[in-house]
C-alpha cells in the first residue's frame, strides 16, 4: 500500500488492537509495513489471536519477534477437524509468556462450518484451559440473522463452567474472565457478560446492518471492560482504502519470516486458502489493518460522548487491565 506521508496523517491517538491475525496470508509480504502504519496511527498494543494449532504457533513466533501478545485456539468453524495432536500443542504453547489469552474460540450458529456439538466441546475445553492458566478466553459468538441461539449457549456454557463465580475468581482475581470479541448480539446478552465481569470489544462489525444493538451497548459498558480491534484481515470498516499489492515480494523482516515459515502459510480463518501473493483476491481490495481501528475508535467514542484521546487513553489501560502485559508494541 502506498503510504501517506505524515503530513497527510491524521494525528495520532492512543491505540490498541486486542484482535488482529497478523499470521494470516494476507500479511505475509508486508507485515513490516503494517507493523509501522500502525505505530504511526498510535497503536500502542497489538494481540494476535490464533485460529488452529498451526496459526496458534504462528500468533506465538509472530508475537515473539514484533514485541505483541499472542492468544492461542481453535475457531469455532475448526472445532470438529482439531485433532487430539493439535489440542495438546494449543495447550502447551498456551503456556508461552507471549500468550495472555486463550483463543480465538466460541460458537458460530450463523455459517455451522463444524457441527453444534462439536462447537460446544471444543469452545467447553477452551473455558476449562482458561481458568487452569488464569489468562482469559477469547469468544467468537455468531447466530444467523435475527436470531440469538449461539449467544444464549455462550452464556449458559459460561455459567456452567463456573465464569461469574468463585472457580473464575480464583483463577482470574479481578481481573475480566473473558472477552466477546467483536461484538454482535442483543444488549441484554451483553449485560449478562457483563455481569460475570467479561469485557466487550467492538470491532467492524458496528458499521453493518442488523448490528444498531451495538450502538446502545457502546454507552453501558463500563470503561474498564471496553476494548476495540480490528479482526484484521477482516471486518474493514467503512473509509479503509483499497489495497495495493506490493509488486512481488517486499524485502524486509516479513518476507523473511514468511520463507522461514515462523509466519507460515497459514489458511486465514474462514476463507479458502489463497496463495500469500494474491492479498487482493480474498479481501476484494478491502484488507482490515491495525492502524484502522482508529475508525472504530472515532464511532465508540461518539456513541459515549467522549474525544478520542480519552477514550484512547482508557482502553490502553482496558487492555493492561485485562492481559497480563508483558511488551509494547
Ligand atoms: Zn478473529
Amino acid at each position: 500500500m502506498s503510504r501517506p506521508s505524515p503530513a497527510l496523517r491524521p494525528a495520532p491517538i492512543r491505540l490498541i488492537d486486542s484482535h488482529a491475525h497478523l499470521q494470516a496470508g494476507a500479511f505475509a509480504w508486508d507485515l513490516a509495513g503494517v507493523i509501522a502504519d500502525a505505530r504511526e496511527a498510535g497503536v500502542e498494543r497489538i494481540l494476535v489471536p490464533g485460529w488452529d494449532a498451526g496459526s496458534s504457533a504462528a500468533a506465538v513466533s509472530l508475537a515473539g519477534e514484533w514485541e505483541m501478545d499472542a492468544a492461542v485456539g481453535a475457531h469455532p468453524h475448526d472445532a470438529a477437524l482439531v485433532t487430539d495432536a493439535d489440542w495438546a500443542a494449543i495447550v502447551e504453547l498456551a503456556r508461552a509468556s507471549v500468550v495472555v489469552a486463550i483463543g480465538e474460540t466460541g460458537l458460530d450458529y450463523d455459517r455451522l462450518h463444524s457441527p453444534r456439538k462439536a462447537q460446544l466441546a471444543n469452545l467447553r475445553r477452551h473455558l476449562r484451559l482458561a481458568l487452569d492458566t488464569g489468562k482469559p478466553a477469547i469468544l467468537h459468538c455468531r447466530s444467523a440473522a435475527g436470531k440469538r441461539d449461539a449467544q444464549d449457549a455462550l452464556i449458559a456454557e459460561l455459567r456452567s463452567a463456573g465464569f461469574g463465580g468463585a472457580a473464575a475468581r480464583d483463577a482470574f482475581g479481578d481481573r475480566p474472565p473473558a472477552v466477546l470479541h467483536s461484538f454482535s448480539g442483543p444488549v441484554d446478552y451483553a449485560t449478562a457478560a457483563l455481569e460475570m465481569g467479561i469485557s466487550i470489544a467492538f470491532g467492524g462489525l458496528v458499521f453493518r446492518q442488523s448490528e444498531e444493538a451495538s450502538a446502545e451497548v457502546a454507552r453501558l459498558v463500563p470503561a474498564e471492560l471496553l476494548l476495540i480491534e480490528t479482526d484484521s484481515p477482516y471486518l474493514a470498516p467503512p473509509g479503509v482504502p483499497r489495497h495495493k499489492p506490493a509488486r512481488g515480494a517486499r524485502a524486509g523482516a516479513a518476507g523473511t519470516l514468511a520463507a522461514s515459515g515462523a509466519v507460515g502459510a497459514s489458511a486465514a480463518p474462514t476463507e479458502a486458502a489463497t496463495p500469500a501473493t494474491d492479498i487482493t483476491a480474498r479481501f476484494r481490495g478491502r484488507r482490515n489493518s491495525p492502524e484502522w481501528v482508529r475508525i472504530t475508535a472515532e464511532w465508540l467514542a461518539k456513541q459515549r460522548g467522549e474525544s478520542p484521546d480519552t477514550i484512547g487513553a482508557g482502553l490502553v489501560a482496558a487492555y493492561d487491565a485485562t492481559f497480563r502485559r508483558r511488551s509494547t508494541v
